[in-house]
């Protein structure tokens, strides 16, 4: 399988710095941002550039500020939407792209993957990888530290989407590369273990390789992503802290079935010691909207054709388990 990385990844403090080279060969510069760091950065930015950028806002329409030429770049620079409309805007336009990110959020920093809106509902799209990943730890530092803790639950949620995937392929002959196996449970043992900013970046950054190897998001993404789409109707609280909040029961029905490469009870006691949502209570969450949630996400989980650890499991189990475990 042939599958393409970011060819350049810097995660240093004053790595924005490195914007001038990297983009020094480009005839036009598009940057998506938005407004609260476009006040901030506009003019650091501008002076690193050699050329001035078209500033897009997420807030506007994408599609209104198509940029012009053939060699241009385009740049996200912020959280999740901004990287998200980049990776858009260049995949409609055939353009490059680089991902600098504000805030170490989510694992979408480096990877093809954008998450986009239908309907109230979120899926993944299939965009391109970009050309570089510039992460500055002295901008990140200063992202609100909510924004890095969603980041911590993306990455400790891979516990269900590996044992998920190693499940799927053993049980039901879903598609399987051991590389990017290995390259997201070395993510996940690396953010266990040490609780840095850097070492969470670079779990992030290599989270989104991972799935560049596997040519899919399923290293990353099992059914507590699913439950997390699901949820995105009424509840807007970060990607990573629904993603982790829904990983326990997954754990739970993996560990059932000797999957879980890590247990419930210890993802769980860490998720309490970094100050991860665990109650229902702190998601506004009763048990059957809860168990709606599951019920959309069983769908979405089999519209994408991944098999669930929770498909087959009783109303009756999965609420007992909600009421114990949340
Ligand atoms: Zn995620």
């Amino acid at each position: 399988m042939s599958y393409h990385c970011p060819s350049q990844v810097i995660v240093e403090a004053g790595g924005l710095k490195r914007l001038s080279q990297l983009t020094s060969g480009y005839d036009t510069v598009t940057c998506v941002t938005d407004e609260g760091l476009l006040r901030d950065y506009r003019g650091q930015l501008e002076s690193l550039l050699s050329v001035t950028p078209n500033w897009v806002k997420v807030s506007d329409d994408p599609e209104a500020h198509t940029p012009g030429g053939i060699n241009g770049v385009v740049i996200g620079f912020g959280g999740g939407r901004s990287i998200d409309t980049a990776k858009l805007i260049a995949t409609a336009t055939g353009l490059d792209w680089i991902s600098i990110p504000t805030a170490a959020s989510h694992d979408g920093i480096a990877s093809e993957v954008a998450s986009v809106s239908h309907n109230g509902f979120k899926y993944s799209k299939k965009c391109k990888t970009p050309i570089a990943v510039v992460a500055d730890l002295d901008i990140i530092s200063r992202a609100p530290p909510r924004l890095n803790l969603a980041g911590v639950g993306d990455i400790l949620c891979k516990a269900s989407s590996l044992s998920e995937w190693r499940f799927a392929y053993e049980n039901f002959g879903e598609s399987f590369n051991e590389d990017a196996y290995r390259v997201t449970e070395n993510a996940l043992n690396s953010v266990l273990t040490d609780g840095s900013l850097e070492v969470l970046v670079r779990a992030e950054i290599d989270a989104g390789r991972a799935m560049c190897i596997a040519g899919s998001s399923r290293p990353c993404s099992g059914t507590e992503h699913s439950i997390s789409h699901a949820m995105e109707r009424r509840n807007h609280d970060l990607h990573g802290m629904q993603v982790i909040f829904a990983t326990p029961l997954c754990l739970h029905y993996l560990e059932e079935r000797g999957y879980a490469i890590q247990s419930q009870e210890s993802i769980h006691k860490l998720m309490e010691s970094r100050g991860l949502p665990t109650s229902l209570k702190a998601m506004s969450m009763t048990p059957g909207l809860f168990y709606e949630y599951i019920v959309h996400a069983l769908d979405l989980m089999e519209r994408r054709e991944r098999h669930s650890i929770l498909a087959g499991v009783d109303k009756a189990s999965l609420m007992r388990t909600i009421r114990t475990l949340y």
